[in-house]
Parts: C-alpha cells; sequence; structure tokens
C-alpha cells in the first residue's frame, strides 16, 4: 500500500514570538516547492496560538509536543494543558511519549498510553515516540524495546484506533547526536513495528504511518525516506532552519 510521506518538526523549547513568525514566515515562503509531503510543525505551547493564526489556510499543520495524561478537559492540574485546549487552539497532532519526555519527566510506558487516549478521545492525532537506548541497542535488544512500548499503547488502545494515531521510531542514542541510524538499521525496526501492529491488524498496519527521527537532516533524508517502511520524518535539530527542514520536506516528496 503506498502511504502519504509526513514531515514533522518538532521545536522543543526553542524560540520566542519573534523567531516563531520569522521561522513560519520563512517555511510558509518555500512550501510550494514541497510537491505532496504532508508538513506540521510543532512548537512550544505558548507560541501555538500565534503560529496557528500565522498558519491558517495553508497546507502545514499545527501539533504540540506533549498533553495532560488526565482524563479531564480541564481542572486543577497546575501547569498542565489538555487535548481539548491544544485543539481549541488550532492543533491537529500531538507528539506523545517523546524520549525527552520520557527520560526527564520520568513518563513511563502507561502514562504515554493514557495520552495517547487524551489525544484520540479528542480528536488530536497522536505521534507516538518509541525507541531504544543504545545499551538496549548494544545488548541486541532494540526491537524487544519497541514491542514493549507498542504493546503498552495497545493495552490501553484499541488497535483500529490507531487509525488515528502515527508512529515514530527514534533510537533515543541518534536523537540530537547528529548519529543516524543507517537507512537499514532503520527499516529493519520499522518492519518490526508494523508487524507488530499486523498481529493485531494487518489493515491498520498496512496503513499507519511510521516516522523515523534521529538526527535527520536535508543530506540524508532521502535515503531514509525511500526505504519501504519509512514514512517521513520527525525532525528535531534541523527544523529550526527552514532551509534544512523544506529539504527534507522536499525529500518526502
Ligand atoms: C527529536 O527530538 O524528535 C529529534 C528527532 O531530534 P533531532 O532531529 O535533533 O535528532
Amino acid at each position: 500500500m503506498s502511504r502519504q510521506k509526513l514531515v514533522a518538526g518538532n521545536w522543543k523549547m526553542n524560540g520566542s514570538k519573534a523567531a516563531t513568525r520569522l521561522l513560519i514566515g520563512e517555511i510558509l515562503q518555500g512550501i510550494t516547492k514541497v510537491k505532496t509531503a504532508e508538513v506540521v510543525v510543532c512548537p512550544p505551547n505558548l507560541y501555538l496560538a500565534e503560529a496557528a493564526a500565522l498558519l491558517a489556510g495553508s497546507r502545514i499543520a499545527l501539533g504540540a509536543q506533549n498533553l495532560c495524561a488526565e482524563v479531564e478537559a480541564a481542572g486543577a492540574y497546575t501547569g498542565e494543558v489538555s487535548a481539548a485546549m491544544l485543539l481549541d487552539v488550532g492543533c491537529r497532532y500531538v507528539i506523545v511519549g517523546h524520549s525527552e519526555r520520557r527520560a526527564y519527566y520520568g513518563e513511563s510506558d502507561a502514562v504515554v498510553a493514557q495520552k495517547c487516549v487524551r489525544a484520540l478521545d479528542a480528536g488530536l492525532k497522536p505521534i507516538i515516540c518509541v525507541g531504544e537506548l543504545l545499551e538496549e541497542r548494544e545488548n541486541g535488544r532494540t526491537e524487544a524495546v519497541v514491542a514493549r512500548q507498542l504493546d503498552a499503547i495497545l493495552a490501553q488502545v484499541e488497535v483500529t484506533r490507531l487509525a488515528g494515531a502515527l508512529i515514530a521510531y527514534e533510537p533515543v542514542w541518534a536523537i540530537g547526536t547528529g548519529k543516524t541510524a543507517t537507512p537499514e538499521q532503520a527499516q529493519q525496526v520499522h518492519a518490526s513495528i508494523r508487524g507488530r501492529i499486523a498481529a493485531h491488524n494487518a489493515t491498520i498496519a498496512s496503513s499507519i504511518q511510521i516516522l523515523y527521527g534521529g538526527s535527520v537532516k536535508g543530506a540524508n533524508a532521502r535515503d531514509l525516506f525511500n526505504m519501504a517502511d519509512i514514512d517521513g520524518g520527525l525532525i528535531g535539530g534541523a527544523s529550526l532552519n527552514a532551509d534544512e527542514f523544506l529539504t527534507i520536506c522536499q525529500a518526502a516528496g
């Protein structure tokens, strides 16, 4: 099955009002060079409303980087932002379970799954991040770790609901390090993710978009995106530079 390619930029905790305006303006200017790929940008929460206004009427979608795991759409959760609020300011996507959230904020597999449910319930598309640590890869445990992370999602999310979700395979050792998985290494894990989902539902497995993330740049994007099970990328550092980000988007089609 041919799946639409998608490129999402994860800006992380970077930018300002002015930088958001500048970067989105530059991306909007160059977006006509991107023929078919879906494009998403995920600025920090504070700049989502500004970004939504700038992106209105364009083909670039808006995403957030995180959301509250609690079931309530509003309430006494200081500092948290609910799925309903993200939807309200114009988000269509939300990153869930990024390795930085797992490592620095103690998000367990179960919490990540809960966030995935919250996103789906609200009508947001979660971009569910999975990936192994360097030590886990070196011990030959990559596929087992990714399977555990996926199974935690499937334990809380009925598989057909993944029709409204994306997976991002992000080897932790490749994030922000300049080290990229080779296209073959990434393809192997992507195929194993698809296989794991296929054991539950073959139709969902063949249609779900599985992105690769980890030091993707203009120079390596095409080779990665040409692999059979790689349906685009989740881009960190390189998404902060409009030219680089657009080159990656163009590599996706
Ligand atoms: C990320 O944080 O999702 C990521 C892939 O970062 P980078 O592209 O900088 O490695």
